[in-house]
């Protein structure tokens, strides 16, 4: 399965794909994640990126193409993936479109999650706030005034991509207002009805949600959550397998079982066939020796 999910900062993008990644055992593809690494790693691209970055602007969309480009390449994008922050841009769509023809892969679905902008502020600042909380490393760029200029920029450039996927009939819209664990099954839903997952998985899937309902609404429950079903990674994919395997296994044991009683049986019923055949012979053998003494 191979996806893309559209929004603005702030929209649970990265939420949502931390979950899809969990319960269809796909990867998760962060242009924005990425492009952090290499700032971290002091790499020619984290270089150039850096500045951009900080302020809130957007990467050139060559750089960004020639990531994915090669993350797409990588083995354990073979299975699916979910674009995350890309593309932002309508050449990095155009982008995108030549080079998954040029791999013969399909897109399945863009799911654009729309939300009320100005809730966003406030996500991010509770956002932050929670990360603090955990004591962990906060964005640079989480700040307020950081935060509009990715705004400007989601309108600017990001937002005619709702036209062009809509054009080619791939996007789908979702309510991004709701409850994470809502947005969630919105998205399961969807999968579904396009057929980029199978029914089977519906049951399993339903199940593992638990977690995530009990997380409703905050980014820490939903951390949890994820927490949680990491400790089961993909089990939905795996699952399947794992029975295919064991009917195989029951299989080639119950063909042993079956074999072992059958020859059980013909043994039990030779040794009866003898016994019966002896105390036949027993019994016809005296009277023959009598009829034929009698006839004497
Ligand atoms: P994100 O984590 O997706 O919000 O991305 C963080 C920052 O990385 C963005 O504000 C951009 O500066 C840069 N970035 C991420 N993805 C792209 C992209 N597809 N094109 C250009 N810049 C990007």
């Amino acid at each position: 399965m191979r996806i893309i999910l559209l929004g603005p900062p702030g929209s649970g993008k990265g939420t949502q794909a931390q979950l899809l990644v969990q319960r269809y055992g796909i990867v998760q593809l962060s242009t924005g994640e990425m492009l952090r690494a290499a700032v971290a790693a002091g790499t020619p691209v984290g270089l150039k990126a850096k500045e951009i970055m900080a302020s809130g602007g957007l990467v050139p969309d060559d750089v960004v193409v020639g990531i994915i480009s090669d993350r797409i390449d990588q083995p354990d994008a073979r299975n699916g993936f979910i674009l995350d922050g890309f593309p932002r841009t309508v050449p990095q769509a155009e982008a995108l479109d030549g080079l998954l023809k040029h791999k013969h892969l399909k897109l399945d679905a863009v799911i654009e999650l729309r939300v009320n902008e100005s809730a966003l502020l406030n996500r991010v600042e509770t956002r932050v706030a929670q990360m603090r909380e955990r004591g962990e490393e906060v964005r640079l760029d989480d700040t307020p005034e950081v935060l509009t200029k990715r705004l400007a920029s989601y309108r600017n450039q990001t937002e005619p991509l709702i036209h062009y996927y809509s054009e080619r009939r791939k996007l789908s819209t979702i309510d991004g207002m709701m409850a994470i664990d809502e947005v969630t099954r919105a998205i399961h839903r969807l999968l579904l009805a396009l057929g980029a997952v199978e029914p089977k998985t519906r049951a399993r899937s339903a199940a593992k949600a638990g977690p995530a309902k009990k997380a409703k609404g905050t980014n820490k429950g939903t951390k949890k959550a994820a927490k949680k079903s990491a400790k089961k990674p993909a089990k939905v994919v795996k699952k399947p397998a794992k029975s295919a395997k064991t009917a195989k296994k029951a299989a080639r044991k119950a063909v042993k079982v079956a074999k072992k009683a059958t020859r059980k049986m013909v043994k039990k019923a030779a040794k009866t066939i003898a016994k019966k055949a002896v105390k036949k012979g027993s019994k016809k053998g005296p009277k023959k020796v009598t009829k034929k003494r009698a006839k004497r």
